[in-house]
């Protein structure tokens, strides 16, 4: 099977109470972490490049690793770009094989967002084979590699909004702001409660009405969410325990991704867990073996940290198990 486009994908999630994860994905090691999770679960996937990972992988690289993913899994799997800041990079990854992009102009005004998210789809829709595009209202507070909003800044997505920029640019989903952030560090200590017990930091609630809201005036319509992972405590404890110092890192919490799973959320992306997880991974092994310099050692074992989180994710959060 070929890369394929996330359309027929969105519609059986949709209709099946469950989101296919969309996880980015930068050199060899994970690239197989996530796919061979993908393959065990019988999951279909997303595998999505930002800008970062395209400057340091190169583009062509990441292309072939994702085709022999899909060569070695036989999993029908999409090759996304993640925040494609304008349209010449949406056409640079369209031209070059790429089956999804988004168009991330949610930090300009309402009517310039249409009209850049409006070429982006005209070019991609017209592709053969046709190429799915995402764009985004709202914007989400946080730091994902060239993409940077300062806490406070940040804005819920307008349900009332929705309708008129779906219609006007065509696009094929939507990436809704509701109380997701990108990094490791989501919430700021002040903006959340601290639990007296483990010390851990309690993030505030999605805002759910916003996307009952929204998918009320877009039924059938997927909707994804950016900025989701859940910082997992064990991955963070390992890190720390092994000469890390990650201070007050939080996500948002499964529970509500899995409930955002069974409404009209499609699509969730997940990026920092699977860093987390490759980085414990990796710490564990070097403070363990303090002799050993051979990367397919180390490399190796965060490799399968990864592997082991994505299918945690793919079943207990996502629900995209058993779903080909
Ligand atoms: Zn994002």
């Amino acid at each position: 099977m070929p890369l394929v486009n996330s359309k027929e994908l969105f519609e059986k999630a949709y209709k099946g109470g469950y989101a296919i994860g969309a996880f980015n994905c930068n050199n060899m090691e994970i690239v197989q972490a996530i796919t061979e999770a993908a393959k065990e679960c019988n999951s279909p996937v997303i595998l999505q490049v930002s800008a970062g990972a395209r400057k340091y992988a190169k583009p062509v690289y990441l292309k072939k690793m994702v085709e022999a993913a899909v060569e070695d899994t036989g999993l029908p799997i999409v090759l996304h770009l993640d925040h494609g800041a304008d349209f010449e990079i949406c056409k640079d990854c369209i031209d070059g094989g790429f089956t999804s992009v988004m168009i991330d102009a949610s930090s300009k005004p309402f009517e310039e967002n249409i009209a850049i998210t409006r070429k982006v789809v005209e070019y991609a829709h017209a592709h053969k084979p046709y190429v799915t595009v995402e764009a985004e209202l709202g914007t989400l507070a946080g730091i994902e590699d060239d993409v940077k909003v300062e806490h406070g800044s940040e804005s819920y997505t307008k349900p009332e909004q929705v309708e008129e920029f779906v219609r006007r640019t065509g696009v094929d989903s939507l990436a809704i702001a509701i109380g997701t952030s990108h990094g490791a560090y989501k919430f700021k200590p002040e903006q959340c409660t601290r639990d007296p017990k483990t010390g851990v930091l309690c993030p505030p609630p999605l805002r759910f009405d916003i996307l009952e809201e929204v998918s009320k005036r877009l039924p059938g319509f997927p909707i994804v969410l950016h900025g989701s992972s859940s910082v997992n405590q064990e991955y963070v404890k390992i890190i720390n325990d092994n000469g890390g110092a990650l201070v007050d890192a939080v996500g948002v919490p499964e529970d509500q991704l899995r409930q955002a799973s069974t409404m009209a959320v499609c699509k969730i992306n997940i990026d920092s867990d699977l860093r987390l997880a490759m980085t414990a991974g990796i710490r564990e092994h070097m403070k363990a073996h303090p002799d050993h310099f051979d990367p397919r050692q180390y490399v190796g074992d965060g490799r399968k940290y990864v592997k082991d989180i994505v299918k945690h994710k793919i079943v207990d959060v996502l629900g995209s198990n058993d779903k080909i």
